[in-house]
């Protein structure tokens, strides 16, 4: 059985060397993610050029992610800092220091909004701050939990409304050096509402992308708006990292939750990550509380599972990834045997065709013993809305353009295979169970349920299931 949760991996230092980015897509990378925030343009564009040549050589359809750091809040020192408790210290307004010893930031300009009493969490909540008041285009503030504050560590203000605009100047810097190398998702951080994928889809088309955006939530009035996040966006990330120190640490895992079943109702695609094998960093085997957690996702119904660190500075990438496609694997095959429907009660729409049918023909490809479902889908939706029903069988979702294809590479279960162009009234249907058979997904001989929205090329909407048999050369023929 291939594995159907999608693994992404951050690239960094760490698969820089030799060989590695072919040994991650082989133990099992689906998505490479750029983080944005570290690391220089030249190192983002030949990362990504690398790892497209790695996929070529290996053979794999894989995806690129490019994380853009949104409004997150980063120290702009340049030496590691003593913050010892009790200590008062004193953030400039300015990108300069007003004083040679104050803390800057990448977006000094949000202190205005903070006010005396609000928390200041430095490196992921690891040290705490109490504002106190601006004196002379300074902000004062009091050490609670002190610490050794490195540089570029990022500073999270729970307690303030934000007014700073959802892209920033160093999103379109990213988006510039994205577009000349050639991405395939874009994630942004620190998302507080819908109206974000407005201003994030306007910012790509200034830079002639049009691109899948993916929400980070990590804001809490962004977990207050989760469903209109869901709809405006055409995936989210539960980005437990920031969230965890953003809003009360113990409701993560219930935030997690609540955001796989938005996902899951909507058909798009989720992602969990932070620290899902976060010991690996250093140790060649996670912890037994790692593990629970990756497969827990996958019990909540997660697309795919991510590694940060792990992957990107750690010093076992190659071996978290296959450490994580085993768990994976494994809890799929139990929740196979086991007949467990997981997450078969996410609310379905009560209007409209598409629902029905994806789920019709999920039924009849058991009903039939059917070996997979072949979706030739234009926009990658109808594959989206099958897989939402979980079914156990395989399902090929074939797709005309690189676009929709990426697309797909973060969808659970969905193999995307490249449709061949159809002439005008040719058979969609027979066309995609051939490119199916070319690609290796499905064999002669086997029961194939076709699912189409469009079953004639350039004919109208004729929402059509069709049971076949595959033949020699990948024909469609008597079921
Ligand atoms: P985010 O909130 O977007 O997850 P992050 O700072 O937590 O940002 P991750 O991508 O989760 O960053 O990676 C975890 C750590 O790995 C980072 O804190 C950083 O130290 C390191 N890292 C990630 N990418 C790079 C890179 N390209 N170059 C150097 N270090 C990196
Ligand atoms: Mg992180
Ligand atoms: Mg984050």
């Amino acid at each position: 059985m291939p594995r159907r949760t999608k693994i992404v991996a951050t690239l960094g230092p760490a698969t820089d060397d030799p060989g590695t980015l072919e040994a991650v897509l082989r133990a099992g990378v689906d998505v490479a993610r750029i983080n944005f925030s570290h690391g220089s343009a030249e190192e983002h564009t030949d990362r990504i050029h690398r790892f497209r040549e790695a996929a070529r050589r290996v053979g794999k359809f894989a995806a690129v992610l490019a994380d853009l750091p949104g409004p997150k809040l980063r120290v702009t020192i340049t030496a590691p800092r003593d913050l010892r408790p009790g200590a008062e210290i004193y953030f400039s307004t300015t990108s300069d220091p007003i004083h040679p010893d104050d803390l800057t930031l990448t977006e000094p300009e949000v202190l205005v909004d903070v006010r005396p009493g609000h928390r200041m969490l430095l490196d992921d909540g690891r040290m705490q701050l109490d504002a106190l008041a601006t004196r002379g285009g300074r902000l004062a503030a009091r050490v609670v939990v002190g610490g050794t504050l490195k540089p570029n560590k990022g500073l999270n203000l729970p307690d303030t409304p934000l007014s700073i605009p959802s892209i920033t100047h160093r999103d379109r810097e990213a988006l510039a050096v994205a577009a000349k190398a050639g991405v395939d998702w874009v994630a942004l951080s620190f998302v507080r509402g819908p109206e974000a994928a407005a201003e994030v889809r306007a910012a790509l088309a200034e830079v002639g992308l049009m691109l899948p955006v993916i929400a980070k939530i990590e804001r809490p009035e962004a977990v207050d708006r989760a469903a209109a996040i869901v709809q405006a966006f055409d995936g989210v990330m539960v980005a437990r990292g920031d969230l965890g120190v953003e809003i009360p640490l113990e409701r993560v895992p219930t935030v997690q939750k609540m955001l796989i079943a938005e996902c899951r109702a909507a058909g798009k695609p989720v992602i969990t990550a932070t620290d899902m094998l976060d010991s690996m960093r250093e140790n060649p085997r996670p912890t037994r509380a790692e593990a629970s957690d990756v497969a827990n996702a996958i019990f909540d119904g997660t697309d795919a599972v991510m590694l940060s660190g792990e992957t990107a500075v750690g010093r076992y990438p190659v071996d978290a990834v296959a450490c994580m496609h085993r768990i994976a694997l494994e809890t799929e095959t139990h929740l196979q045997q086991t007949g467990t429907l997981f997450g078969a009660d996410f609310a379905r729409p009560e209007v409209g065709i598409d629902d029905p049918i994806s789920l019709a023909a999920c039924e009849l490809g058991s009903e039939v013993g059917a070996a997979a479902i072949v979706v030739p889908t234009l926009t990658g939706r109808t594959a989206k809305l099958v897989i939402r029903h979980r079914p156990w069988v395989r399902v090929v979702g074939v797709a005309p353009t690189d676009g929709v294809l990426q697309g797909l590479t973060l969808v659970w279960g969905v193999i995307p295979v490249r449709m061949t162009p159809v002439g005008p009234g040719g058979d969609r249907m027979a066309t995609a169970v051939r490119d199916a058979f070319v690609a290796g997904t499905v064999l002669p001989g086997e029961r194939v349920i076709v699912l189409a929205g469009h079953p004639i090329e350039g004919g109208p909407r004729f929402p059509t299931i069709r049971v076949v048999r595959v033949g020699e050369g990948g024909t469609s023929a008597e079921a």
